[in-house]
């Protein structure tokens, strides 16, 4: 069976990656996909987005990493997915995430969301955190894949020296 694992992925953090090696095990293939996000600023594009991810995944053999323009239930029927993965990590999360499954439905009966709870380590992690974590110059060893570490923080840097500029 085969599912995908949509997101911004802005960057790629220890608890995206904790969710996609757990559903790596439980479905034959699963494709991890950029999706654009019109409401999010970002830092990385969406090429260096899926590079930094393809690092990440490389250890796990059925794990497919691509960007799509398309809605996350146009982007699972074209790549014969059943399942929508999505990690939950607080009942904040789920409002949204809830009304997002409900409205795919409407469009595709037959594709189902299925949740995962984030990793315990995890639930306290997003994206968002480990941007304003660098931004401040905290240590964020232990929020991303150290894969892509002096990737971000080399980003950080970038950004605020064209800031200062
Ligand atoms: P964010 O910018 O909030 O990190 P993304 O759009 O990149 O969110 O997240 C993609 C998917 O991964 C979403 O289903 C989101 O709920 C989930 N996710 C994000 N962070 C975590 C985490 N720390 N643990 C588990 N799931 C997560």
């Amino acid at each position: 069976m085969t599912a995908i694992y949509p997101g911004s992925f802005d960057p790629i953090t220890l608890g995206h990656l904790n969710i996609i090696r757990r559903a790596s095990k439980i479905f034959d293939r699963l494709y991890v996909c950029v999706l654009v996000n019109s409401d999010k600023n970002t830092l990385f594009t969406r090429n260096e987005r899926v590079e930094l991810i393809t690092r990440c995944v490389s250890r796990f053999g059925n794990v497919v990493v691509e960007m799509s323009d398309d809605l996350g239930v146009s982007y699972a029927r074209e790549k014969n997915a059943s399942v929508i993965i999505k990690g939950l990590r607080a009942v904040s999360d789920f409002d949204r995430e809830f009304q997002i499954a409900l409205a795919n439905k409407k469009i595709d009966d037959g594709i189902e969301t299925l949740f995962m709870a984030a990793g315990e380590k995890y639930t306290y992690l997003s994206s968002t955190v480990v941007k304003e974590m660098a931004n401040y110059g905290a240590d964020i060893t232990e929020f991303v894949p150290v894969e892509i570490l002096e990737d971000v923080l080399a980003k950080v840097r970038q950004n605020k020296a064209g800031q200062n500029a």
